[in-house]
């Protein structure tokens, strides 16, 4: 079987947790085999609600007090008893930052591999192969598994597109009886970090608009932040951007910052270096306007503009707003 297991972020399923619901199904129909959702976690009824939507064959119901907070001791545990009572061939995770931390514990408990960060998978060759970035995203290892125990993944954020996801309906509900005491919790949680301390969770946003060094300087931001107030967008940066000090760190997209699959995304004078290009490349609707018309950004690109951001954005905002 196939195990997927969903991510209680206050109250609503991680949204990197969905996506791997999408590789479980695509995975347990290429490999004929059941699949099984797991909600893990204290106060699991919103989360379970949403969850019997996704077709699977089961659903399983893991709830306790003690998995309130978070803690690495209490979720390795409770993992650790669901995969020696159910051995699954592959169990899924959302790469977030709670799975970074517990599910190696469970790797080295149980002794079967933890294939983290995967960027996409090949269904189609004789022994699924899975790859992921490696070298701060400069190669792209392919990786096989070939333990017999089952094996642990966990999906970059937009590896799936939620689009994809089959609604259904589980054919049975089961609880799963935990056991897990006060005792078994060594560590003490701190409060639960937020992606930003704003408030701004550019990693759920429908729209951003980001801002690169071709910006020019501080003074030219209230440009690109128009553009993001006419679309009802979020406002995001590249690196230097941040560096410079025009935008706080919690703007920032790539492989040191937030990754993000808007619907659109506006890239402003961002020439799509590859640490960049890996925290937004799951976009659904790219936008680039770059000077350089070889810049690396139209590569992925849906659309590209090629001519000077700050002549363009202004009259772009001048017309969205007489929408
Ligand atoms: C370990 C490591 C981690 C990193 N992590 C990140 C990360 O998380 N996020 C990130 O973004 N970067 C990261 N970087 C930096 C990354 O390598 C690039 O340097 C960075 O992404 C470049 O940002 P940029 O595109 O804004 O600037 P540049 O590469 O300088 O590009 C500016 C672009 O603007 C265009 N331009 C200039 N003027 C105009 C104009 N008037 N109109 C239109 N276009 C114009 C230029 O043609 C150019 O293409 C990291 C680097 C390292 C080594």
């Amino acid at each position: 079987m196939i195990l997927v297991v969903l991510e209680n972020q206050r109250g609503k399923i991680h949204p990197f947790s969905i996506e791997s619901v999408v590789a479980g199904q695509k995975i347990a129909k290429s490999l004929n085999q059941p699949l099984s959702i797991v909600c893990v976690g204290d106060n699991i009824d919103n989360i379970h609600e949403s969850a019997k939507q996704f077709e699977c064959n089961e659903l399983i119901l893991a709830s306790h007090p003690l998995l309130k907070t978070y803690s690495a001791d209490g979720f390795s545990k409770i993992m650790i008893d669901l995969i020696k009572s159910y051995s699954p061939k592959y169990c899924i995770f959302g790469h977030s930052y709670m799975v970074r931390d517990y599910v190696p514990r469970v790797s080295a408990n149980l002794s079967i591999p933890f294939i983290s960060d995967i960027t996409s998978i090949n269904l189609s060759s004789q022994n699924i192969q899975f790859s992921k970035q490696v070298f701060n995203a400069k190669l792209l290892s392919r990786i096989e598994n070939e333990s017999t125990n089952g094996c642990l993944l966990s999906f970059q954020s937009a590896a799936f597109s939620s689009d994809e996801l089959l609604q259904g309906a589980p054919k049975k509900v089961t609880n799963f009886e935990i056991n897990l005491n006060d005792s078994d919790i060594r560590s003490t949680t701190e409060e639960e970090f937020q992606e930003s301390s704003s408030g701004v969770d550019l990693s759920t946003a429908e729209l951003i608009v980001s801002v690169g060094r071709g910006i020019d300087n501080q003074d030219n931001i209230p440009i690109a932040e128009d553009l993001a107030k006419a679309l009802g967008a979020e406002l995001a940066s590249s690196r230097p951007v941040v560096d410079m000090g025009w935008l706080p760190p919690f703007r920032q997209i790539g492989s040191s910052g937030q990754t993000v699959s808007p619907k659109l995304y506006f890239a402003l004078g961002i020439s799509g270096a590859i640490q960049h290009v890996v925290g937004m490349k799951g976009s659904k609707n790219i936008i680039a306007i770059n000077k350089d018309e070889e810049a690396p950004i139209f590569e992925i690109a849906d659309y590209a503009v090629i001519g000077d951001l700050l002549e363009i954005v202004p009259l772009l905002t001048e017309e969205l707003r007489k929408r």
